[in-house]
Parts: structure tokens; C-alpha cells; sequence
């Protein structure tokens, strides 16, 4: 064998896998057929729509504005130039981490596309034909995703993008219409209304963000209503068409909506059609997607691993990068203790969506008696010093144990604020924590308390 671990693709699951297998000793390659080593979330997705992300809402003074109003702006005039500049800086920098990072746990890499052989040899071939076989005793698919483009839709870069080529604009649209509110979906069209880019967002269902907290969701549609977004609901897409004067997207209710440019956003499909897994016998369906045993990440073919957005929900980078680590740990023989049972998901539209645990509507489901504790962002002092004058963070309590199920939030640092609610439901905390710890003061935090309080008035001391 050449290798102990061959690992297909170099995003979060292949890289986590990549690492984890070379602290046990383990000789490792890592074969990318990309132009630099990251993966997805690195190139086209995580890092550079978080960066845009960023970018936007301090050139734009978003944070400020509850404070100075919606005209308020910390520039004039934001080009494209502007956007790209920290996100290339943001890049190389992640690249350069992770080079090092395979280099000081002895990773070796090369960039070529990867086909099966068999159960132990896959050819490379790189872009000028180069041809080689390798060895391994082990292997791991961590090849991802990308966007899904049906055949009736005219992507070309001018008018109608995918969510990839939307980091290659070259100007700022005047008007936006976004096609498909999943989180990529929402992330976009957010940000591009923060720049008061006038957006459409089109979603063929009656409703969003299904798997979120409903009392969240609502208040995020209201803001973005509120902020002047024109949202499109039940809304299917008859057909979409590049204009020279502009792009037109004809909704099967017989309305047309003109904008400059059109994100289509709706779905990604697995990386597996050139990867040969037909000759050892593994099968994906329809969307690209590999089916593994949720414990280990085996495929069908036991010393072949599947991992990441590849083997579908909830494709997310934090989640791909511990299913790497499990698969790795499992490869070589270490036994680890079953994960908890819930993760965080993070929605980094503006503003953003955190959710972890049970929604109240999965609670109701459960049948279980429960309280519900609320806290606005501006009953907090630090909420009052940052001129937040939305968010609000829900926290769901089990009647009889009195333990914390769910905690949602949506509003400036959700996606860090999570965090408290993830280790109190994953360490078992009940209502008491909250109301007998103290909270540093002033923070956004402190809603944690409130919103415990909130729910302990009315269950009580138990
Ligand atoms: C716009 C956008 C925003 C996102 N935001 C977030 C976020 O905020 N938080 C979050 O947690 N997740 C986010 N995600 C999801 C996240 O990017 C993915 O979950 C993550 O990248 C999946 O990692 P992966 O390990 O499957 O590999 P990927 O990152 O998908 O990388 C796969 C790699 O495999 C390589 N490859 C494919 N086929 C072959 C082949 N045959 N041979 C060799 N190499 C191959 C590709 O070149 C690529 O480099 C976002 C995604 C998108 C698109």
C-alpha cells in the first residue's frame, strides 16, 4: 500500500480526516483536483460569503444604523473592488494555514482528479494528463458539492449566476433576484440588501428555513420585509430568461420580475460522476449523494469513507469537519463516545439565525409539557450601547426536568451566542443555571439570564 489514507478532496471533512490520521502515525495523501487546496468552503462558500459578509456590514455601518439611522454609512460608494480586496487577503491567509498545517503533521498533497480503481487503487490525473496510480489501505470521499444547474436556466455570468460566480461580479448589481431562499439563498439576498441593493427573493414553497424555530423565522421575514426586501412566497419559476436589457424571471402566477442580475441558489449535487465508485460498487442517488452508516461513515465498500456534503444533511463546514475526524478515528481502530446529539446551525444572513436543540414546534410534537423563556436584545444594557433595536433569543424548558431543549436566536452574534445554549442542552442544564449564574454585564449575553428568568416566573422553583 502507498498510503494508510488516501483523502478525496481538501475541504473541512478531508482536511479534519487528513490531520487526524497523521497524529496516529498514519501515512496520509490528500488529492484535490481544485486549483489550490480548501474545498468549497474555502473558495466558493463558508469563507468567502462570511467575508463578504463582513465587509459589507462595516463598510456599510449596518451595526451602526440603529443608532444613526438607515441613511447612515461609513462609505460612500462601495465598489466591487472594495468587496474583493479583504476577501482575497482572507483567502491566501486560510490557504496558507492550511499548507502549513498539512506540512507540520507530514500530509502530503497533489492536485489531480481522482477515479476509482478498486477497493485499494485510484488513478490521478491532473490537468495536463499526467496519469499515476495509488495504493491505500483506506480512503475517504470528501469531494462536496456544487450548485445545482438545471438544463432550462441560462447561466452566463452576466445576468444569471450560480452561487460560485456570484464572488465573480464585476460590479454591483442595481437590482438583485434571488431564486431559492435555502441559507445560501437568504445569506446572499441579505447581504446584498444591506448594500440597499433592492432584492427579490423568490421561493417556489409557502415557507423558509423549515428546520428553524417558526417564532424566529417569522421575525426574520419581518425584517427583511421591514428593511424594504420584496419576498416571493409559493412562488414557483416558470422560466428565466438573460435580456441585454436586463434578466426576467416569469412566475408560473403570471407575473415577471426584472432585475440586473439573478442569483439561482436552489440546491447543490454531489462531486461523484467522474470518480469511478460504479466499478466498487457504491451507489449515490439522484442528487450526487452517498448513503454511509451514520456512526462510522463506511460506505457499502467497508475501508471506503464517506464524509461532508457528499453524504447530504446538514452540509454544513462545522459538521463536515467532525465527521472527517469520527471517520479517521474509526479507520484506525480508536474508539471515540457517541457525539451529542445536537449541533448548532448557524445562518449567517443579516441579521443572522442560530438555532440548537428542539424548535417549539418539535417540542409540541414530543407531546412534552414545556415553558418558553424570551429576552429582546434591547432589554439588555450592551444591546442599548450598540443601538440593537432587534433580536431576540428563545429558550425552550422541559416542564418536568426542568431542562433546557432548545435555544434560538436570531440577531446580531447569534452564531456566537449559541454556544451557551449548545453546552448547557449537551451537559444537561435546566432553568436554574441561567438564573443562578451571573453574566458578564453589559453583554448580548446577558439575554440568557432574561430569558431564564422569564421562563422561571412562571414554572417556579420546581
Ligand atoms: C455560499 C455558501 C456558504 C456556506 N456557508 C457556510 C457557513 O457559514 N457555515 C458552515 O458550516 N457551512 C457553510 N457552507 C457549507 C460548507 O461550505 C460545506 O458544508 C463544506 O465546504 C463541505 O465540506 P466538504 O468536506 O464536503 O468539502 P468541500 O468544501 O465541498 O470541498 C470538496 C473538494 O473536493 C474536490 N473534489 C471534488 N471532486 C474531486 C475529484 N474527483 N478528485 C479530486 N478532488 C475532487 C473539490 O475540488 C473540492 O476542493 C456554505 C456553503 C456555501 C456554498
Amino acid at each position: 500500500m502507498d498510503y494508510d489514507m488516501l483523502v478525496i478532496g481538501s475541504g473541512p471533512s478531508g482536511r479534519r480526516a487528513a490531520v487526524q490520521s497523521a497524529k496516529l502515525g498514519k501515512s496520509v495523501l490528500v488529492v484535490d483536483r481544485g486549483r489550490r487546496l480548501g474545498g468549497v468552503s474555502v473558495h466558493t462558500g463558508t469563507i468567502p460569503s462570511k467575508t463578504l459578509r463582513e465587509t459589507v456590514l462595516n463598510l456599510s455601518g449596518w451595526r451602526e444604523r440603529g443608532f444613526y439611522g438607515r441613511g447612515y454609512r461609513v462609505k460612500q460608494d462601495i465598489s466591487v473592488g472594495d468587496l474583493v480586496e479583504r476577501l482575497h487577503k482572507t483567502l491566501d491567509h486560510e490557504v496558507e494555514v492550511l499548507q502549513h498545517q498539512f506540512m507540520r503533521n507530514t500530509v502530503k498533497s497533489a492536485r489531480a482528479a481522482v477515479k476509482f480503481l478498486g477497493p485499494n487503487k485510484v488513478s490521478l490525473t491532473t490537468d495536463n494528463g499526467d496519469y499515476s496510480e495509488v495504493g491505500f489501505a483506506n480512503a475517504l470521499i470528501a469531494v462536496g458539492t456544487r450548485p445545482h444547474r438545471p438544463r432550462d436556466v441560462p447561466f452566463d455570468k452576466t445576468r444569471i449566476f450560480d452561487s460560485d460566480e456570484m464572488l465573480e461580479l464585476d460590479r454591483l448589481p442595481r437590482t438583485l433576484t434571488v431564486i431559492g431562499a435555502g441559507v445560501i439563498g437568504v445569506e446572499y439576498a441579505t447581504i446584498f440588501s444591506a448594500l440597499d441593493v433592492p432584492v427579490t427573493l423568490v421561493e417556489p414553497r409557502n415557507s423558509i428555513l423549515d428546520f428553524v424555530d417558526r417564532e424566529i423565522v417569522d421575525d426574520f421575514i419581518h425584517q427583511m420585509r421591514d428593511r424594504g426586501m420584496t419576498i416571493r412566497l409559493g412562488s414557483a419559476v416558470k422560466e428565466i430568461r438573460s435580456k441585454p436589457e436586463a434578466a426576467e424571471v416569469e412566475l408560473a402566477d403570471g407575473r415577471t420580475i426584472r432585475s440586473e442580475v439573478v442569483l439561482y441558489a436552489a440546491g447543490r449535487t454531489g462531486n461523484v460522476g467522474s470518480l469511478g465508485l460504479d466499478v466498487v460498487g457504491i451507489d449515490a442517488d439522484t442528487r450526487g449523494r452517498i448513503k454511509v452508516d451514520p456512526r462510522t461513515f463506511q460506505t457499502s465498500v467497508p475501508n471506503i469513507y464517506a464524509a461532508g456534503d457528499v453524504i447530504g444533511f446538514p452540509s454544513l463546514a462545522s459538521t463536515s469537519m467532525e465527521q472527517g475526524r469520527v471517520a479517521a478515528c474509526h479507520a484506525f481502530g480508536v474508539a471515540l463516545p457517541p457525539p451529542p446529539e445536537t449541533f448548532p446551525y448557524g445562518i449567517y444572513a443579516v441579521p443572522e439565525i442560530s438555532t440548537v436543540g428542539q424548535s417549539e414546534e418539535q417540542v409540541r410534537e414530543s407531546g412534552a409539557a414545556y415553558e418558553v423563556g424570551v429576552a429582546r436584545f434591547r432589554e439588555t444594557s450592551r444591546g442599548h450601547i450598540m443601538g440593537v433595536n432587534t433580536g431576540f433569543l428563545k429558550l425552550l424548558f422541559s416542564i418536568e426536568t426542568r431542562r433546557l431543549l432548545g435555544a434560538h436566536i436570531v440577531g446580531e452574534g447569534a452564531t456566537e451566542l449559541i454556544h451557551i445554549g449548545q453546552a448547557v442542552i449537551n451537559l444537561g442544564g435546566t432553568v436554574d443555571f441561567f438564573v443562578n449564574n451571573t453574566f458578564n454585564y453589559p453583554t448580548l449575553a446577558e439575554a440568557y439570564k432574561i430569558a431564564g428568568l422569564d421562563a422561571w416566573n412562571r414554572m417556579g422553583r420546581g
